[in-house]
């Protein structure tokens, strides 16, 4: 009866499941998510604040500090697209789209979290830069916040941390310049090219022709699914009042 006992008490003897741990990242030996996966080495940026990079000739500007016009609501209980104030477009509600869709080619995005945001994680610094509405980017508070490696700053979410932590401080503009290829896909949904990304951070380049293993997911592997070669580009709302200016888009 003794031994028994301990079986009476078990929460799985009532049903409730144990947490399980995330899976492992093929190829790898870290779990999605794991905070035991080596964090990157910070360097300097080089710069106390990015400057401001206006689009050059034959890009699409998506945003120039003027309006919102590019943009449309993603989902949301009450859709809105986020409010631009003094040049500055500040996160406020339900994800942001592109109105257009867009593809292969490179990206440009800057970036701020508010000085004075109690961070913690993933939390109150967040947001995400999603090529082709898919493949995060992560935006985060990464200069004074530890969290998984594969979430930081400049991670390909869920998948590969950053080379290098290029993170700039609270109320400092960052910013992005990423070339994207997207994936190609057989006519059956079969896979025929991984999506590619190079990802330069304040100027560092952190990811370099990187192949992604699949769609951007949270504690799961990722994998594909067949989509079109173009999307629009999209912008998390994570609850926390994340900051834009530039952003744009050079087709291929
Ligand atoms: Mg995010």
């Amino acid at each position: 009866m003794r031994r028994l006992l301990p079986l009476l008490v078990c929460p799985l003897a009532f049903g409730a499941e144990p947490a399980k741990p995330n899976p492992i990242i093929p190829g790898t030996n870290w779990q999605v998510h794991d905070m035991n996966r080596p964090k990157p080495a910070k360097v300097e940026a080089g710069k106390a604040s990015c400057q401001a990079s206006p689009a050059p000739k034959g890009a699409v500007v998506l945003l120039d500090g003027k309006g919102t016009d590019a943009w449309v609501p993603r989902g949301g209980k009450k859709p809105q697209v986020w409010p631009v104030k003094d040049g500055v477009m500040v996160a406020t509600a339900n994800d942001i789209k592109t109105k257009d869709a867009f593809g292969s080619g490179r990206y440009h995005v800057e970036w701020r979290i508010p000085a004075g945001r109690k961070v913690s994680g993933q939390s109150g610094g967040n947001s995400g830069f999603f090529l082709l509405e898919r493949y995060e980017v992560q935006i985060l508070e990464s200069f004074d916040n530890v969290t998984y490696a594969d979430g930081q700053a400049a991670a390909l979410y869920g998948q590969y941390p950053p080379a290098s932590n290029a993170s700039l401080p609270q109320g400092e503009w960052q910013s992005y310049d990423i070339d994207f290829e997207a994936p190609v896909f057989a006519e059956d949904g079969k896979l025929i090219k991984p999506a590619v990304v190079t990802v330069v951070h304040n100027g560092i380049t952190v990811h370099d022709r990187q192949e992604l293993m699949g769609i951007s997911t949270h504690k799961r592997v990722a994998t594909y699914a067949k989509h079109p070669p173009t999307a629009p580009l999209a912008l998390q709302f994570h609850g926390d009042p994340i900051e834009f200016r530039n952003i744009w888009h050079l087709p291929r």
